[in-house]
C-alpha cells in the first residue's frame, strides 16, 4: 500500500498493527549491529594463509632490506610496486605505510595545517578561515577530521557520476576553499563511480586557492560486488595533463581485502608533493612495519592476486546485500516512503526514508536492539537537513541476523513515516 494515498483511518489501522509488530520485537531481546562496515568473521577467515607466510628468519627479507629492521621510511618496494598497479600511478609517487589509509589523510590534513603545502603562502592554520567541499551524503570520518580542525565543511550534493561539479566549480573559485572529499569508486554510503567528465572536471577546474587539495579516497578500488568492473578515470595523469600535478592525493589501504586492524595504507601523488611528505616524515618515524607489509606481498603478489581474493570476499557479501535488498523491496517497495540504492561494490546501501523521519527510525530500531549507524553521521556536523539519510552496513552480520536485523528496520521505517503522516 503507497501511504501517501492512505487515508486517515487507514493509516491509524496501520499504526495499531504496526505497533504490535514493534512491541513484539522489542520483546525478543535482539541484540543486532548494522553500524559500520567491518569485514564478517567469515571474511577475515579466508586471509588465514597470510598469517604464516613469513615463517622463518630468512623468509622476512624483502629485495632491498632485512624487514625486521628499521629503515625505508616509504615502505618496501614490493609494496609501492603492489599499490601503484592497483592505483595505475608510477611506483615512485607511492608511499606504502601502517594499517590505515585514514591515518595517512589525517597526517597529511595535518601537514597542510602546520607547515602549508609547497605552494602554500602560508601554514594553513594561519589562514583567517579553511573550507572544505564535503559531497553528501559522505563518510563520517572525513567529516570528523575537519570538524576537529575547525575546517568549515560545504556540502556538495552528489549525483549518481559524482558530486555535482557546477557547485563544486562554483565554490572552488572561493580562495579560502582549500580542498575536496572524494570517495570515486563505490562512494560511500552510494556506490556510485565517478564518471569521466566529473574526473576531468575535477582536475582541470579553477581555484582560488593555489594550494588546493583533492582528497582522493579511493578506498573501494577493487570491492567489486558483480562481475562488472566499472572504469574511473586515472586522476593522477588528468592532473598531471591538466597542469596541475600536485592537486591531488590518492588514498589506499588492504583493510577489506586483508584485516582492518592490520592491513597495509598507501598514499600516492606528485614527485613534489612525495618530497614533501618525505621530508616531514624523517622527522615522524623511522619506518613502517615491513614485515606485514612483506607478508601482505607474499600473499598477494600482484593485483590479479587481489583480485582473486576480492571475487571470495564478493561471494560472501553478495547475499548480504542481496538479502538487504530484497527485504527492502518486499517490506517497503510500494510505500512510497523509501528508497535506496542497490549499489555494484563498497561497502554500503544509502537508504532514504521519508523527510523527518531517520533519526526516529534510529530510535526506534535502538530501542529494539538494533544497531544503526547514527542518523546525520553521513553529513557534515552529524546534521542531515532534511533527517532522512541512513547508511546501512550488511557486511558484518550473518546472513540470519542480518534478516532479523532487516526486519524490524522495515517496521520502523514503517512505524515512523505513519506516525510522521498521522501528523499532518
Ligand atoms: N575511507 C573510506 C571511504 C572508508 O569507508 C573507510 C572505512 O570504512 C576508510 C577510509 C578507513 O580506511 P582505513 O581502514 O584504511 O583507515
Amino acid at each position: 500500500m503507497n501511504l501517501l494515498n492512505a487515508s486517515k483511518s487507514e493509516l491509524n489501522t496501520l499504526y495499531s498493527q504496526l505497533k504490535e509488530q514493534y512491541n513484539a520485537c522489542c520483546s525478543k531481546g535482539l541484540k543486532l549491529d548494522m553500524s559500520r562496515g567491518k569485514p564478517s568473521a567469515a571474511q577475515l577467515d579466508i586471509v588465514e594463509p597470510m598469517l604464516t607466510v613469513l615463517s622463518a628468519n630468512e623468509q622476512t627479507k624483502s629485495r632491498e632490506t632485512d624487514t625486521r629492521n628499521y629503515g625505508i621510511l616509504t615502505g618496501i618496494i614490493e609494496c609501492r610496486e603492489l599499490f601503484a598497479e592497483i592505483l595505475e600511478v608510477p611506483v615512485g609517487n607511492v608511499i606504502a605505510g601502517g594499517n590505515s589509509s585514514l591515518t595517512m589523510m589525517y597526517d597529511t590534513i595535518m601537514r597542510l595545517w602546520v607547515f602549508g603545502a609547497p605552494e602554500s603562502k602560508r601554514p594553513w592554520i594561519q589562514e583567517e578561515k579553511v573550507k572544505w567541499l564535503c559531497p553528501v551524503p559522505g563518510y563520517d570520518r572525513h567529516f570528523s577530521i575537519c570538524q576537529q580542525l575547525g575546517i568549515e565543511m560545504i556540502p556538495v550534493p552528489m549525483t549518481e557520476d559524482g558530486p555535482d561539479m557546477d557547485v563544486v566549480e562554483a565554490l572552488a573559485a572561493d580562495k579560502a576553499v582549500k580542498g575536496i572529499w572524494c570517495v570515486p569508486k563505490y562512494s560511500n554510503p552510494q556506490g556510485y563511480v565517478y564518471s569521466d567528465d566529473c574526473v576531468r572536471r575535477l582536475a582541470n577546474m579553477k581555484t582560488g586557492a593555489e594550494d588546493f587539495r583533492i582528497f582522493w579516497d579511493n578506498a573501494y578500488v577493487v570491492h567489486h560486488l558483480t562481475d562488472e568492473r566499472p572504469n574511473l578515470l586515472n586522476i593522477f595523469d588528468e592532473c598531471a595533463q591538466a597542469g596541475n600535478p600536485d592537486r591531488v592525493i590518492i588514498y589506499t589501504s588492504t583493510s577489506k581485502i586483508t584485516y582492518p586492524g592490520a592491513g597495509v595504507a598507501a598514499m600516492a601523488c606528485s614527485d613534489t608533493n612525495i618530497e614533501w611528505c618525505k621530508k616531514i616524515m624523517t622527522v615522524q618515524g623511522i619506518g613502517p612495519d615491513k614485515v606485514n607489509q612483506l607478508r601482505h606481498c607474499r600473499f598477494l603478489p600482484d593485483a590479479e592476486a587481489v583480485d582473486a581474493l576480492m571475487i571470495k570476499h564478493a561471494e560472501l557479501m553478495r547475499p548480504k546485500f542481496d538479502t538487504v535488498n530484497d527485504m527492502l523491496m518486499r517490506e517497503l517497495g510500494d510505500t512510497g516512503v523509501a528508497s535506496w540504492l542497490a549499489p555494484k561494490g563498497g561497502y554500503f546501501i544509502s537508504f532514504d526514508a521519508l523527510p523527518g523521519c531517520a533519526k526516529r527510525i534510529h530510535k526506534l530500531c535502538a530501542d529494539a536492539g538494533v544497531v544503526l549507524t547514527n542518523a546525520g553521521a553521513t553529513y557534515p556536523y552529524g546534521i542531515d537537513p532534511e533527517d532522512k539519510n541512513i547508511r546501512i552496513a550488511p557486511s558484518l552480520p550473518p546472513v540470519e541476523e542480518l534478516r532479523a536485523a532487516m526486519e524490524v528496520f522495515c517496521i520502523c521505517t514503517k512505524l515512523a513515516a505513519v506516525e510522521k503522516l498521522l501528523e499532518k
